[in-house]
């Protein structure tokens, strides 16, 4: 078994827990941004209602910014106030309000997993982190211990991006904040941290620290509510690791959680220097082509090609410009020629490379691919039958092609 790690990086002391807890609720209910999740959650007296309303925002919320979420978050939940109604749409429906919040993986899921709630759990959600984990496709052991401790009150931790900034720096961690012996151990605190009353409240109230006071890059330390409890903060005041009766100094040596010793504490950065993580991988490069078909529509408007793209993989189910993937380095004379083979599938006649106007490029940054999409236009002068049998795809005008699930990448070319 691991050796258990030294108690420099644990919350041990059980006074200094319940002191802890009681400040970063007075603070919470003081200072909590009103958002309309949190708003149902308290109020909603049916435990289905509040299990779904929370499991909808943390889904949202996902890589995604609050400010953007809460449109999206009260359209959705006009369109589909419960699981039975989101049961019953259709995936375009859920693509099309999804549109432009990214990571559209996400909305695909959580419409199966309401389906599977519908058919198979009798219409009722799961009421623990470990059933919602086990049983709900999508939903991963954050969101689970999230939707438990919110809406159902289970006292249950949760970790996401702003709880791992924020316990590092509480404990001095420094050791690779993706490493699993990192994550595992961030886990067990949270586990221990949660108010055994208000789960729910303690949870928010830890990550609202995050997002609000103990942010990555200027934390608010002279605010914070919690920062007698702050080893970074009372190692930037004082220059050294607090005491911790009997415990060894293990900022050097092999401690599994400090920084390691060829990256030691750096005073210019203070508390920043926590939390570290492994340098990033660089996002993959990839080119694309990708022609807007214009064509007279019957009220002479031009009309656009959109087709949809396959059911899974990136971007699953969305429309777009017929697109090809090129490989890298490609003569420009190339990409033309194999971009107008594959139209002439479209439109069921040969189409010259020449005639191909290059518009310009679009560069989209996905999470993992920096995507380079190289644009072309072409106006046809004759009408185009679609062929069934390829891909589905339709004819659309520009307000029709801004209301369609297209992704935000689409709308920039
Ligand atoms: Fe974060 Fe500063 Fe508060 Fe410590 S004192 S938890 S570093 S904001």
């Amino acid at each position: 078994a691991p050796a258990p790690p030294p108690a420099r990086h644990l919350f041990s002391d059980p006074a200094e827990v319940e002191a802890l807890r009681g400040n970063l609720l007075a603070w919470y209910d003081r200072c909590k941004r009103d958002l309309p999740w949190r708003a149902l959650a308290a109020t909603e007296p049916d435990a289905d209602k509040r299990g779904y309303a929370v499991w909808v925002s943390e889904i949202m919320l996902q890589q995604t910014q609050v400010a953007t979420v809460i449109d999206y978050y009260n359209r959705w939940m006009q369109k589909w106030p419960t699981l039975q109604a989101l049961a019953q749409a259709s995936l375009e429906e859920v693509n099309e309000l999804w549109a432009g919040l990214g990571y559209y993986s996400r909305g695909k899921r959580l419409q199966e997993a309401a389906r599977k709630v519908v058919s198979e759990l009798a219409g009722q959600m799961p009421r623990t982190a470990e059933d919602l984990q086990k049983l709900l496709p999508g939903v991963g052991r954050y969101t689970a211990g999230a939707i438990a401790s919110i809406s159902y009150g289970q006292a249950t931790g949760v970790v996401d991006g702003n709880v791992i900034r924020v316990l590092c720096r509480l404990r001095c961690i420094g050791a690779d904040s993706s490493s699993p012996a990192v994550i595992d151990r961030l886990w067990d605190m949270a586990n221990v941290l949660v108010d055994r009353i208000r789960p729910g409240d303690f949870n928010q109230a830890l990550m609202e620290l995050g997002a609000t006071v103990c942010v990555p890059k200027a934390p608010l330390c002279g605010e914070c509510p919690v920062k007698q409890h702050c080893q970074a903060w009372r190692r930037k005041l004082f220059g050294k690791p607090p005491a911790v009766p009997d415990v060894e100094d293990c900022g050097v040596g092999d401690c599994p959680l400090c920084p390691p010793a060829t990256e030691p504490w750096d005073s210019s950065l203070g508390v920043t220097n926590f939390p570290r993580k492994a340098a990033k991988k660089p996002p993959r490069a990839m080119r694309t082509a990708t022609c807007v078909l214009e064509r007279r529509g019957c009220h002479g408007a031009p009309e656009y090609l959109i087709v949809q793209r396959p059911s899974s993989g990136l971007l699953a189910g969305l429309w777009e410009f017929p697109s090809l993937p090129l490989a890298q380095d490609l003569q420009e004379e190339k990409e033309r020629e194999e971009l107008a083979d594959h139209l002439q599938a479209w439109m069921g006649w040969p189409v010259a490379a020449k005639g191909l106007q290059f518009i310009g490029e679009v560069i989209h940054i996905f999470s993992h691919i920096h995507q380079t999409y190289v644009v072309y236009s072409l106006c046809l002068d004759r009408d185009v039958t679609l062929d069934p049998a390829l891909s589905p795809s339709r004819w659309v005008t520009e307000d029709e092609f801004h209301a369609s699930a297209v992704s935000t990448a689409m709308k920039k070319v």
